[in-house]
């Protein structure tokens, strides 16, 4: 006879399995075949073809789905550009009323939903059922809210027109509401791609649409494969792309989209560190292991797949890991005792496969369960990876798949350099029951979610997005908003090319003043000769090449000369601008100090710049001053910033604290235009340096000296070295080399139509985000349209720190 506690030991639990009736009789409703949803009914794809979707756990087929084609795509872009009209006009209290609907009907359906995703994507119905599906009704609640408010909260706002989104399997419905939700709360209409493994909820939720009247054409599904999705990410029709997926994808639509005027979104992968400190309470640790790296079969971007624990606690803590993983049950996806359901496809679990064999390759060791698997479908185990190099192809790259790497860590010091040792940045988990060493370990960790003892959690009020390569554009919040939104006063930017057979950014040499007779315009003959040298690092510097430029008047009077900066000395002033990184640091009382200080120091040598640019730009000398002013005032603008953009509390579900920090980008390098030399230079430097990133400016062409002379400004107002480097010089070579450099982390272009398009197309290198104006003049006297919110958000990153608070 087995002993009470025995017992315990061995029981196992029974199968309790959800039932699949709904669901399936909702297939059989409809045939098992489905056609793409456009302008608000069921159309048969013009292509006539249609592929089979199954279910990953038994490898059943499910139904058949249409694969649409670039006439399809091109019939659901008119729908939604015709349904546009009027839903941008529809008053915002009427759209929140169709949020409202959306989400009461999702509530109401909720276990048909979760069943059919669980179905679909081999996902635990645990979770579809309790995080997923509420998850996605929270969204339209939230983004109905933004409907109701838009009028009053959002005024100086208009939608961004006509929208396209392509996303990716792992969670099927709710990427589809991350997208739609915000988009449709705030007047946009949308063509959405599903991923081709999983379309089955979003069909559903097409009619869902039709069930609460949603006009025609305001959302239309259009499902089908990678080729349906580039036929919507290279449609010229679209205001906005916006996408979820892979770097790889994301890099290509980047280059598709560039020069468009399109606006771009990007969510991508990550491989996102969890750091548990010697402090932490390993037991609650452990947990959050299982939920960061075994929720959803570890097919989650911003997994947990990276665990750093400290050296000291290390062996006792895998061993612990080990043991609780040999407890997860994997198998039926619908049985509500399963941990862990089936891999979303077959070439998707031979990929991890094959991570894993690299990762015995490099010589790591494999620990996996072994635990039962039902004899057919998509299966993997549980996996740990230790003994790793970070260096190592394992630690860099996403598995996307139950397979955690560890590593181990001494110093804390150590702890932030192996978190950030990643080209990614999507988040972070940090266990410590010291809050100060956690929290301090949030600010230096990069990437845009930091869960403090906690992870994986989400909410429609906190927004969702990354640093780096894990994309730019924030999903949820008030900051994931304006991904869907322009200035009222600005319209969609159509740029025309003119293109250069591919020479941008090629040298253009420079030429010494003609002799013909012109006086150079900085002084009288026989004043010593100036030169404006390069400012790098805090210091004027020659120019590696030696060569000078020649700055003339609209009449051709010699107004100057300027130092012919090239590649090396761009990179030089990257480095003194990576090493200045420490300004992020400083804290806004100290930075806005300076900012008006150099206000103060501009505006004692008002009269002297004034007469500079008149004789640059041959305006009257009372233009000049007026854009001298408006410098100052600028100035004095992004003083005050400086320490009014922080962020904010978000309002999440969450039973603790999120803090929504707005922190720096990092290196930020910025080419002027050449109208209002010393105005654009301020207007773009100021924000940046407020908010405390670092930049390598490249001022206006034709008129840089505004920007030579404002070294002396920057001298005297106790700038520290490396924030503000300047290199004058042809600007489509300079940028190129800015936006070509992987250690700059954004890159401001303004300038021509095709150096736009070029920065955009080059910046997919290292993801970096961009801000061009694709050759369109700005009003930069404006207020309205050059100064602002619009500069603050280029110059931030939203992170959102999770701290959950109570017992
Ligand atoms: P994927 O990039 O292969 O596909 C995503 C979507 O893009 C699919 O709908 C696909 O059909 C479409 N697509 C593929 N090639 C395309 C092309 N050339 N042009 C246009 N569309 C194209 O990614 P996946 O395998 O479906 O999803 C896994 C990836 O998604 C992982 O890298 C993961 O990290 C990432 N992801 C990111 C987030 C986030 O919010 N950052 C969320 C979920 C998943």
């Amino acid at each position: 006879m087995s002993r009470v506690a025995e017992i315990f030991d061995t029981m196992t639990y029974g199968p309790a399995p959800e039932a699949t009736d709904a669901a399936t009789a909702w297939l059989d409703e409809h045939e098992r075949k489905f056609s793409l949803f456009i302008g608000g009914r069921w159309a048969e794809p013009k292509s006539k073809k249609y592929y089979e979707t199954s279910a990953p756990a038994t490898a059943a087929p499910l139904a058949q789905i249409a694969d649409a084609g670039k006439s399809d795509v091109d019939a659901a872009v008119k729908a939604a550009r015709a349904a546009f009209a009027t839903w941008s006009q529809t008053p915002g209290h009427v759209r929140a009323r169709y949020l409202y609907a959306i989400a009461r009907h999702i509530q109401k359906h909720s276990r048909l939903f979760a069943v059919l995703e669980s179905l679909d994507n081999g996902k635990p119905i645990r979770e579809s059922r309790d995080i997923d599906i509420p998850l996605v009704a929270r969204h339209f609640y939230y983004h109905a809210g933004w409907a109701q408010l838009m009028e009053t909260e959002l005024r100086d706002y208009q939608p961004v027109g006509v929208v396209g989104q392509v996303i990716p399997w792992n969670f099927p419905l709710l990427m589809f509401a991350w997208k739609i939700a915000p988009a449709i709360a705030l007047g946009n209409t949308v063509v959405i791609k599903p991923a081709p493994f999983t379309p089955l909820t979003a069909l559903l939720f097409a009619e869902i649409c039709a069930e609460v009247g949603l006009p025609p054409g305001v959302v239309n599904v259009v499902t089908g494969g990678d080729k349906a999705g580039a036929a919507i990410t290279e449609h010229p029709d679209f205001d906005k792309i916006a996408f979820t997926g892979s770097t790889n994808v994301g890099r290509i639509i980047r280059r598709a989209t560039a020069g468009t005027g399109k606006r771009l979104s990007l969510e991508l992968g990550g491989k996102s560190p969890f750091i548990v400190f010697d402090d932490a309470d390993q037991d609650a640790a452990i947990e959050g292991l299982v939920d960061a790296i075994w929720f959803n079969q570890g097919q989650v971007c911003c997994a947990g797949s990276r665990l750093l624990v400290q050296e000291s606690i290390a062996e006792r803590f895998l061993e612990k890991l080990r043991l609780r993983m040999s407890k997860l049950v994997v198998g039926d996806p619908l049985d509500k005792g399963v941990d862990i359901g089936a891999i979303v496809d077959p070439i998707q679990r031979a990929t991890i496969e094959r991570w894993v064999e690299i990762g015995r390759a490099e010589g790591a060791d494999i620990y996996q369960t072994e635990c039962s698997l039902p004899d057919q479908g998509c299966w993997f185990r549980p996996t740990l990876i230790s003994n790793v190099n970070p260096a190592s192809a394992i630690a860099q790259e996403e598995i996307f798949g139950p397979v955690l790497v560890a590593m181990t860590f001494r110093t804390h010091k150590e702890a932030v350099a192996l978190a950030n040792n990643t080209r990614y940045g999507l988040a972070a988990s940090i266990w410590s029951e010291n809050l100060n060493l956690a929290l301090d370990i949030a600010r230096q960790v990069k990437a845009g979610s930091v869960w403090v003892n906690c992870t994986n959690l989400f909410d429609a009020a906190a927004g969702f997005g990354g640093y780096r390569e894990s994309g730019f554009g924030r999903e949820g919040g008030k900051e994931g908003l304006y991904e869907y939104l322009r200035p009222a006063w600005e319209e969609r930017p159509r740029p025309v090319l003119e293109g250069s057979g591919g020479k941008w950014g090629s040298a253009v040499p420079a030429r010494p003043a003609p002799v013909n007779g012109h006086t150079p315009a900085n002084g009288p003959l026989g004043s010593i000769d100036r030169t404006p040298k390069l400012f790098i690092g805090g210091k004027q510097k020659r120019p590696d090449g030696a060569y000078t430029r020649t700055v003339y008047a609209p009449d051709g009077e010699i107004v100057g000369q300027v130092a012919d900066g090239n590649r090396k000395d761009v990179r030089d002033a990257v480095e003194a601008a990576r090493k200045a990184e420490g300004w992020a640091n400083k804290n806004g009382h100290t930075r806005a100090q300076i900012v008006y200080y150099i206000a103060e120091n501009l505006s004692a040598r008002a009269e002297e710049f004034a007469e500079r640019i008149a004789a640059m730009t041959g305006r009257s000398l009372e233009s000049a001053e007026e854009e001298v002013y408006a410098a100052i005032r600028r100035l004095f603008t992004y003083a005050a910033y400086a320490d009014k953009f922080g962020g904010s509390i978000q309002e999440t579900t969450l039973r603790g604290i999120v803090m929504g920090v707005n922190e720096a980008i990092g290196v930020v390098g910025v080419a002027c235009p050449d109208e209002y030399p010393l105005l654009a230079f301020v207007s773009l430097v100021a924000p940046a340096i407020a908010r405390g990133n670092t930049v390598v400016v490249v001022p206006s062409e034709r008129c840089p000296l505004a920007a030579t002379d404002f070294y002396q400004v920057l001298e005297t107002s106790d700038v520290p070295a490396g924030v503000v480097n300047i290199v004058t010089g042809g600007r489509d070579l300079l940028a190129k080399t800015l936006v070509e450099h992987d250690d700059v982390d954004a890159m401001w272009y303004f300038g021509s139509a095709e150096g736009s398009c070029y920065v955009e197309q080059l910046s997919a290198g290292n993801m970096k985000r961009t801000w061009v104006d694709y050759g369109i003049a700005r009003d930069w006297l404006s207020d309205t349209h050059a100064a602002g919110e619009e500069f603050l958000r280029e110059a931030t990153q939203v992170k959102n720190i999770w701290v959950p608070t109570g017992e």
